[in-house]
């Protein structure tokens, strides 16, 4: 019998589950898309044919604007952006992304990754990318904050990561958008699972995210939705109690102090899912095949999930609107990539049996999985037994930096302390 060992970090223990509320909203991904129907009747989905046409960000652009605009900044701003194709989706539309900084050789600088629209008709989060680009460009050398964000860090942004889903009705409207590909395939349900034997075959448009992501060293990145307001951190493959994730405290105070940026907007937003506006994703909906989990587990990158809009298609005119509540949040979130906790980057070691994520800080962690008061046994690689220890905590503190094997009565597995 296989038995899996899941070390996590004792120093996130205590307090990492938060209850969950009696009556939680439904999560939207989960179910197949509704019509969206306008609470105030006068919803429109109005094209932008022309970059001009965007100046107000208040329109959709039609696929040709969005190509015109990726390019035209590429063209503007040669020394602080450069455009990257990903790929081509099935329909041969680009899948692209913009890369910003003001030192865009600079191989050190931490790379942050943003990517929306995964669900085609998710569109909101679409536009809310092209005008954070424009606005960390023009905002350069003019806004002490941006040119911070932008001298220390590579960004990359890709706006529209389903293009086929989104112009679903052609490249001239976004009104019939619809969260699958041009394969009537939920990308976020097909991405490796890092936790689960699927046997699937990964669709075009996330194998080249794959190899993108592959391409670059991201340490944070978020993926946009709509459909709800709240963000939701790893895991979405487990509750909270199944299996914390190991960085769970930092995700919750992350979380809360992007929240914190939009609590003084004067309409209610983000409390749609919960009070708080973030949750553990599993708490929510657990799900599989999810991009998140893979990043954060198989990518060793910080990802979450935004939830922007609850309404999946906002009226073009309510655009603005979220943009001035939205972007503050979106800029903090970047700057995080400058307060990572210290495990990121610290691949998990698993062999058959166990996998590992142990706290280089502290040395310690937390065992879950295995049975209560279970001895463990810790050798060195030679196998001589170095110390013993007993049930879910175990501290490595005593020892010096280097790889040890792991043993339970009926299972051994590697682990790195560094
Ligand atoms: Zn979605």
């Amino acid at each position: 019998m296989k038995l899996k060992i899941c070390i996590l970090l004792i120093a996130l223990a205590a307090g990492m589950v938060s209850p969950a509320r009696g009556q939680k909203k439904l999560r939207p991904d989960a179910f197949p898309p509704v019509e969206t129907i306008s609470k105030s009747g006068n919803k429109a989905l109005t094209m932008a044919s022309t970059p001009a046409e965007m100046a107000g960000w208040d329109r959709y652009p039609t696929y040709s604007t969005y190509l015109s605009m990726m390019r035209q900044w590429a063209t503007d701003y040669p020394a602080l952006c450069r455009l990257d194709t990903i790929g081509t989706s099935i329909n041969g539309r680009l899948i692209l992304s913009i890369e910003l900084s003001s030192a865009l050789n600079d191989s050190t600088l931490p790379e942050f990754f943003y990517s929306s629209t995964i669900h085609g008709d998710e569109i909101t989060g679409f536009v809310m990318m092209l005008r954070l680009i424009d606005t960390l460009l023009s905002s350069y050398g003019q806004s002490e904050r941006l040119t911070a964000l932008l001298d220390g860090t590579h960004i990359c942004i890709n706006p529209l990561a389903n293009p086929d889903g989104t112009y679903y009705g052609g490249n001239n409207s976004v009104q019939n958008a619809r969260r699958y590909n041009a394969r009537n395939i939920d990308l976020n349900r097909r991405y490796p699972d890092p936790f689960r034997n699927y046997s699937y075959s990964i669709p075009q448009e996330n194998q080249l995210m794959i190899n993108y992501m592959q391409r670059h060293h991201f340490s944070l990145s978020a993926n946009l939705h709509g459909g709800a307001e709240v963000l939701n951190y790893p895991w979405d493959s487990f509750t909270s109690l199944e299996r914390p994730h190991p960085d769970a405290e930092w995700w919750k105070a992350l979380c809360r102090k992007c929240i914190d940026t939009l609590r003084t907007y004067p309409n209610g937003t983000f409390d749609d899912v919960e009070d708080s506006g973030f949750i553990a994703g599993g708490d929510w909906y657990v799900i599989g095949g999810g991009r998140q989990d893979y990043v954060n587990q198989a990518l060793g990158c910080l990802e979450i999930t935004m939830e922007i809009s609850v309404d999946k298609q906002l009226s073009s005119n309510r655009l603005p609107e979220y943009w001035q509540f939205l972007a503050p949040m979106l800029i903090t979130y970047m700057e995080a990539i400058h307060t990572l906790p210290t495990s990121v980057g610290i691949p998990a070691v698993t062999s058959e049996q166990l996998s590992a994520y142990p706290n280089p800080t502290t040395g310690q962690v937390l065992l879950s999985g295995i049975k209560e008061n279970e001895k463990i046994e810790i050798l060195d690689i030679q196998g001589h037994l170095l110390m013993q220890s007993q049930g879910a905590t175990l501290d490595l503190s005593p020892l010096p930096q280097g790889i040890y094997l792991l043993r339970t009565a009926d299972a051994i597995g590697k682990i790195i302390k560094r």
